[in-house]
């Protein structure tokens, strides 16, 4: 006889606390917790990969918590369709609750994960937690999605009220899990090594001078949510109580995580191709030897290197240099932001397709509200304004008083003036 049960899967909401589709399924009944490794995700990433151990960290993390009630968390790897036959073939599934995803590729899985279950009479209910507003919340009153900033914040804030942060304390419900003894597959088994790359600890500190702070990379006075806003470590409900607690221009910073994503949800093909049609011929240069300067941080422009070496050693770079890192790339070399994309994706700890591309569309120009073509950042000047005394830059170039240390590998105001020539020439 297969034992009955209700499902909670956990996908990017790695959390027991405050997490909306896990008390829901608690409220119900008795649940079991399921993760999923999906292979399709993992096959593509290197052998060492910060995100995959921080994954491992936080369901080892989930799975202690849950040991001390007697429960436990069930964990699957491979083709995520599989995963559910096999479950489908040891359990008697009732019911399945999932927090949703607005991610292209994820939100297909999902119909196709949905399907089978429906298949086989299993009702699916899926949950709103990684936002307080989500697809079809936030709409201009003609019914279309926004795709300028401002009025989507003003709307936001318009539409917000404290219901919208309501906590659901899942925390309460773990008595309602399924008293299981279960296993965590460890990396290697997965086909993974362990990364040393550390998660910069969350830093609540100086969120009441958020505004006065923030641009500075050499005071690091910024949340280091990230990373736990992209795995749900950290609830987003509660990041906005917290933005509401402290600094508006912080609430400004998560409204935007909020309206890039609805722009992924609404025009999903941003993922290959510029938000502008104008832009999906444009001539980029794309000279490999440049990128691969411009990776290695050894362009000569020091806010550039300091940059892309605090990128390959940490998996991290503070907000104002990836401004500049991806304006640079997209602007004075010419090269695709498709290409400088995929490499920060290859990186970041806090990779999220939605902020990512967002981003760097904004600073190539082709995004839906992004800086203007002409707005090209002097990388000479950034320092000047954000990192006077260099201590940033020495922190992340070594050699930068030494002769090895590389000469600017193109001129800014002979770059400018290229790059100002080829967006007037195309946009005419
Ligand atoms: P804080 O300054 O404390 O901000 C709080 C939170 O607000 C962040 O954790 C993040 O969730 C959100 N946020 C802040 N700025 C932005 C923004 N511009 N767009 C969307 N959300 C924002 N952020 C990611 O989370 N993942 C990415 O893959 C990513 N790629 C980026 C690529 C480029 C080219 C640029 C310019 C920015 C990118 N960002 C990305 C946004 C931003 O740089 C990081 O969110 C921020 O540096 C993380 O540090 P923090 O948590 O201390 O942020």
């Amino acid at each position: 006889m297969k034992t009955s049960v209700r499902i909670f899967w956990f996908r990017r909401d790695l959390r027991l606390d405050d997490n909306h589709g896990l008390y829901k399924a608690c409220k119900d009944g008795t649940t079991l917790p399921v993760f999923i490794f999906d292979e399709a995700i993992l096959n593509q990433l290197q052998e060492e990969d910060a995100r995959v151990t921080y994954i491992h960290k936080c369901l080892q993390k989930i799975q202690t918590q849950l040991k001390q009630f007697g429960k436990g968390l069930k964990v699957y790897y491979g083709n995520v369709l599989s995963c559910w036959e096999k479950i489908l073939s040891t359990y008697d599934v009732e019911t399945v609750y999932f927090n949703k995803d607005y991610e292209p590729s994820t939100i297909e899985r999902d119909k196709r994960v949905v399907n089978l279950l429906n298949q086989s009479n299993i009702p699916v209910y899926q949950f709103k937690d990684q936002v307080v507003f989500e697809e079809h919340d936030i709409l201009k009153s003609n019914g279309k999605p926004y795709t300028v900033y401002t009025p989507y914040k003003n709307q936001w804030l318009k539409l917000f009220n404290s219901e919208a942060i309501k906590p659901f304390p899942s925390e309460a419900y773990i008595h309602r899990l399924m008293d299981i003894n279960t296993i965590i597959p460890d990396l290697s088994t997965l086909g993974f090594k362990h990364s040393i790359v550390p998660v910069k600890p969350v830093y609540f500190d100086a969120l009441d001078k958020y505004d006065e702070v923030r641009d500075f990379p050499a005071l690091n006075q910024t949340s280091n949510l990230s990373v736990l806003l992209r795995f749900g470590t950290f609830s987003t409900r509660k990041a906005i109580d917290l933005a509401l607690r402290t600094n508006k221009v912080w609430l400004n910073e998560l409204i935007w995580r909020s309206f890039f994503k609805q722009i992924l949800f609404h025009f999903p093909h941003v993922v290959n191709e510029p938000f502008k049609p104008l832009y999906s011929d444009f001539p980029w240069r794309n000279n490999t030897d440049e990128f691969a300067a411009w990776c290695k941080g050894e362009t000569g422009y020091p806010m550039v290197d300091a940059g892309m070496r605090e990128l390959n050693s940490t998996s991290y770079m503070h907000n104002r240099v990836r401004m500049v890192c991806a304006s640079f790339l997209c602007k004075h070399l010419l090269i695709d932001w498709r290409w400088g994309e995929a490499y920060f994706a290859s990186k970041l700890l806090d990779y999220d397709l939605s902020a990512n591309n967002g981003n760097w569309q904004w600073a190539a120009s082709t995004g839906c509200d992004s800086v203007p073509y002409f707005r090209i950042f002097n990388p000479e000047l950034q320092i000047k304004r954000f990192d006077t005394d260099l201590v940033y830059i020495k922190q992340w170039i070594k050699d930068f008083n030494e002769l090895s240390y590389p000469k600017p590998m193109v001129e800014h105001k002979v770059a400018r003036a290229r790059c100002l020539n080829l967006f007037k020439e195309h946009n005419t």
